[in-house]
């Protein structure tokens, strides 16, 4: 039977940490990723089907910068437009680099990239009070923050580091993806044979009225929570979830420290009750790793992105099955 496999791409796929994003340096990072891509698809049997999502935290973060500073020349745009405007940028690059890499190998897929948008809930704990959780653009002093309070009555500030000068962040929901509005066209291009590259940063988070009508919303959706409900529309029976490191790990950055290698659905679930896996990282990660398998999927793969091929092979990465 033929496999469908979604990926998941994390930040360090597009602008590593200590660069500054640019166009070069961001064509670069895509041309590395979608090379380990490449080698998986020529891997795959032909009838397999393949979805790709990936982050976009740092050029969302550069896009609001460059709103902010131009406010006065040309109007900015809200966060769910700013994540569009990545969803292309970053699904652009993705999309030469993959097709060179194909077109070298004399592969012939078609690769495109599809604008997604992901449905919250209004009711969302984190549309609650102050209840929002995820920290957005530069750190501000105290000084900053009331101006800024000033022009957006609106805005949620948080102290996000203990005694720094520079401690506030505007903060905004990370509500939970309901599901993926997209399945419909998505799934008829994977059928086709296209690999589709789409819900980028989680996908733009939507709300709808009840009477079918959809309104953008500031927030910013975890992108592998994202891909599990896009792997769950595409029927997915293998997700990768592709990061920094080659796996997750128990006692984390302590002296007992240990790799997690294959591990069943229970002793991951268990690991992570115990919050063995942080908070807006390695969490959200096995979070989405459990989902799936709770949703019918066989085997969720965390690894580093140039493992890929060896990690879909079992020899490496930590991998999680019923
Ligand atoms: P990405 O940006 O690639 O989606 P993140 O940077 O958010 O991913 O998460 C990956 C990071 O999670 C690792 O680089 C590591 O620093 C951190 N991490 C937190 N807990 C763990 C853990 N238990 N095992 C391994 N890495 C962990
Ligand atoms: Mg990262």
């Amino acid at each position: 039977m033929a496999n469908t496999i979604l990926i998941a791409l994390g930040g360090n796929a597009i602008k590593q940490a200590d660069e500054k994003g640019t166009t070069e340096e961001q064509f670069k990072n895509c041309r590395e990723t979608t090379g380990h891509i490449a080698n998986i698809i020529q891997y795959l049997a032909p009838e397999d089907r393949l979805i790709i999502t990936h982050g976009n935290g740092p050029q969302v973060g550069n896009l609001m910068v460059q709103q902010k500073a131009a406010q006065n020349i040309v109007p900015a745009h809200p966060m769910d437009v700013v994540g569009a405007m990545t969803q292309g940028q970053i699904g652009y690059m993705l999309q030469q680099t993959l097709m060179n890499h194909l077109n070298e190998k004399n592969i012939k897929k078609p690769v495109c990239v599809l604008l997604n948008q992901v449905l919250v809930d209004s009711n969302d704990p984190e549309f609650i009070g102050e209840n929002a959780s995820k920290p957005v653009g530069n750190f501000l002093t105290k000084e900053e923050v009331q101006e800024l309070k000033i022009k957006h009555p609106e805005y949620i500030v948080k102290k996000v580091k203990p005694n720094d000068e520079r401690c506030w962040r505007r903060v905004v929901p990370s509500p939970d993806p309901i599901a993926n509005l997209d399945g419909e066209v998505i799934n008829k291009l994977v059928d086709a044979g296209v690999v589709v590259i789409t819900s980028g940063g989680g996908g733009i988070p939507v709300l709808e009225n009840g009477k079918g009508q959809l309104k953008g919303i500031e927030a910013v959706i975890d992108k592998d929570l994202a891909g599990e409900r896009l792997a769950k529309i595409v029927g997915a029976n293998i997700m990768f979830v592709l990061t920094d490191v080659e796996k997750a790990k128990i006692n984390y950055g302590k002296a007992d420290e240990q790799d997690l290698g294959k591990i069943s659905y229970d002793v991951a679930k268990k690991y992570y009750d115990e919050g063995q896996f942080l908070a807006g990282s390695m969490g959200p990660k096995v979070k989405a790793c459990l989902r799936f398998l709770e949703n019918g999927g066989e085997k969720a793969i965390i690894s580093s992105l140039d493992k890929v091929v060896e990690a879909y092979r079992g020899e490496t990465g930590t991998i999680i099955a019923k």
